[in-house]
């Protein structure tokens, strides 16, 4: 038998919260084989590298086979999907495999997805494709280098089944995957929705202990930590709107407690500016469009205050106005965020009265303009350095609209001492030449099912460094050609 290596795993949610997990293991695959192991992050989790770029790392992210000190569980959660509550969801197709800790002392979660049927599994076949397992690598791994906080790809595994999708039959995978933790909205909800206070506790008691230890023991924590919870939410929402990431699916299962990015399915990325952009084939209200994410994120934080409230006396006034304030208050804390990071993309180093009116009135200019929104904020550096040219290239009719805003834009940097080169160069670290186009996505894709990994290699290697000219990959940080028509994703 293949010898694994060592993982130094410290299980703390299956020591300490049974009744939120079902034991598994994985299933027996055909042909387990490595496809992509990310070597970086083995590194920065202790892992042998080396040992695992082969049959051992197959075997193990594959789940076939659990390292010593795995305690391989399926999580139990619940879930608003789409606006309508389900009290059982859970890890369906999908393994916590052990938590293990890193090389700068935090705690991670190792995890896959594409092991095979669970007790959660309802109708499915506990399997993922390996194209949808690739789109998760490599938007992750973009996420990554973009700086926006998110669960982690470390390998990419295939199984030699084939499993059959509306699209066809699919070589199937497994994604190993790391995060901070892979609690949720609805991990919450699960206990809540079965009027079990005393797991509820034990689940928000563990989360603190993980995400918040400043607060384990003190009073009034459970209102701390759903405040906590908000702001990561509206810390991580302001950036995904900034680079111009759509999720596409933010049920309540899919919304972490860390902050963290996760669960990338139907997602993508703007080309043209617009609030109403909406990528999945199974949004069709375009409930999670673009520029419905902040509102979606605070409908799903009320969810969670509606669970944390379980904990806190009922007769508690106080408590509940203060919960409601919370929730009340995140369009004010995810505007203060927002704000913030369009600021840097704008290169206004002070805070001003008027910034709030002068970003959204750049974004007005766009508005139905066919303008590509990632190239106008790098285009706007060069308009900085003097050359208004390729932004005014951007827009359909470069009309009055866009004069009038530059002109109040130019003003307004005016105001600051800092010079043109510094500016552009400060504009340019926060806003990235390259994002993982949808078309470069599916084009990777579609090799890399064809058995050709070199698209996909080369891809991830220009996301890896988004903010940098690269030499020989100009066509990275080019919008679609017409002929890649409208983009619908259906993972
Ligand atoms: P997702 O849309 O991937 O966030 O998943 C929502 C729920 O459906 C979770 O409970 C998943 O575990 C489950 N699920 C998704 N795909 C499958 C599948 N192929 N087999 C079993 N369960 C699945
Ligand atoms: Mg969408
Ligand atoms: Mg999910």
């Amino acid at each position: 038998m293949t010898k694994l290596p060592d993982f130094a795993f410290d299980n703390s949610y299956h020591r300490e919260l049974s009744g939120a997990y079902a034991q598994w293991q994985g299933d027996k695959v055909p042909a387990p084989q490595m496809l992509k192991l990310n070597v970086a992050l083995a590194e920065e989790l202790g892992l042998d590298a080396d040992a695992l770029a082969g049959e051992a790392g197959a075997l193990v992210f594959t789940g076939m086979r659990a390292p010593t000190g795995a305690a391989p569980l399926a999580m139990a959660y619940a879930g608003h999907q789409f606006g309508g509550f389900s009290p059982q969801l859970g890890d369906g197709r999908a393994l916590l495999l052990g938590e293990l800790i890193d090389r700068f002392g935090r705690r991670r979660d190792l995890h896959l997805k594409g092991s095979g049927r669970t007790p959660f599994s309802r109708g499915g076949d506990g399997k993922a494709a390996l194209g949808p397992v690739l789109r998760e690598y490599l938007i992750g791994e973009a996420m990554h280098a973009l700086g926006i906080p998110t669960t982690r790809a470390l390998a990419a595994v295939t199984t030699g089944e084939k499993i059959h999708r509306e699209t066809g039959a699919k070589d199937g995978a497994v994604l190993a995957r790391i995060a901070s933790s892979h609690l949720r909205v609805g991990s919450f909800q699960f206990f809540a929705a079965r009027g079990d206070t005393e797991m509820l506790q034990k689940l928000a008691d563990y989360a603190i202990a993980r995400h918040d230890p400043d607060l384990v023991g003190r009073e009034g924590r459970y209102l701390s930590f759903l405040k906590r919870v908000a702001e990561r939410q509206a810390s991580l929402v302001a950036q995904w709107v900034n680079i111009g990431f759509v999720h596409g699916v933010m049920n309540t299962d899919n919304m972490t407690i860390s902050g963290e990015t996760i669960d990338y399915g139907p997602c993508a990325f703007l080309d043209s500016y617009s609030p109403k952009a909406s990528f999945s084939s199974i949004d069709q209200q375009g409930r999670y469009a673009y520029g419905n994410q902040p509102n979606m994120a605070a409908w799903n934080l009320a969810r969670l205050a509606e669970c944390l409230l379980g904990l806190i006396n009922a007769d508690d006034e106080k408590a509940i106005a203060e919960a409601t304030a919370v929730i009340n208050n995140f369009p004010t804390l995810y505007q203060a965020a927002w704000l913030t990071g369009v600021r840097q993309k704008l290169g206004l180093l002070q805070d001003k009265e008027g910034d709030l009116a002068l970003a959204n009135g750049f974004l007005m200019t766009m508005q139905g303009q066919n303008v590509d929104y990632t190239q106008a904020f790098r285009a706007l550096a060069e308009a900085v350095l003097g050359n208004t040219s390729p932004l005014r290239a951007l827009y359909d009719d470069p009309s009055k609209e866009l004069d009038g805003w530059l002109a109040a834009y130019f003003a307004r940097i005016g105001e600051e001492a800092q010079t043109p080169q510094d500016r552009a160069a400060e504009m340019n670290a926060t806003n990235p030449l390259y994002i993982p186009r949808n078309h470069k996505v599916e084009e990777a894709l579609q090799a890399a099912e064809a058995g050709d990994m070199a698209p996909f290699e080369a891809l991830l290697k220009v996301l890896q460094t988004p903010f940098t000219e690269q030499p020989n990959a100009e066509s990275y940080s080019l919008a679609a050609p017409d002929s890649f028509g409208p983009y619908k994703t259906f993972c």
